[in-house]
């Protein structure tokens, strides 16, 4: 389902959140409403999935975006966290598998790169 360009006129910005989900062509599609229709297109997601591998929307993202804005969350350890990790109820780390796995703070939370290839969910964990 995608809009018409009268459709989208009425708006002066768009949003898309979640848009690691995004395929090559709606990313596309976003350059189209930014560069034909001249409104603005705001994104927010994810860079990376929890194999460390980048999303498809957020890889065409980070190449034809005119801005790029990361947002840090924080490790356990009070470093920046850029991984989003997947973990088991045992506590382990997974790094193989599905790349779109539903969950929220049950299944993911953030790492800085080092403790997500130490496998280190948190200091009582080591
Ligand atoms: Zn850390």
């Amino acid at each position: 389902m995608q809009m018409t360009d009268d459709e989208l006129r009425q708006y002066d910005c768009v949003i898309v959140d979640e848009v690691q989900f995004c395929r090559k062509q709606d990313i596309e599609f976003f350059l189209h409403i930014v560069d034909d229709l001249e409104i603005p297109v705001i994104c927010y997601g994810l860079r990376t999935d929890f194999r460390m591998e980048l999303f498809e929307g957020s890889m065409w993202l980070l190449a034809w975006a005119d801005v790029i804005e990361e947002l840090k969350t924080v490790c356990w350890c009070g470093q920046g966290a850029v991984c989003n990790t997947r973990f088991s109820e045992d506590g382990t780390v997974i790094r193989e598998g599905e790349q779109v796995m539903m969950g929220g703070n049950d299944k993911y939370t953030a790492l800085c790169r080092k403790h997500y290839r130490e496998g280190k969910l948190g200091p009582e964990k080591a």
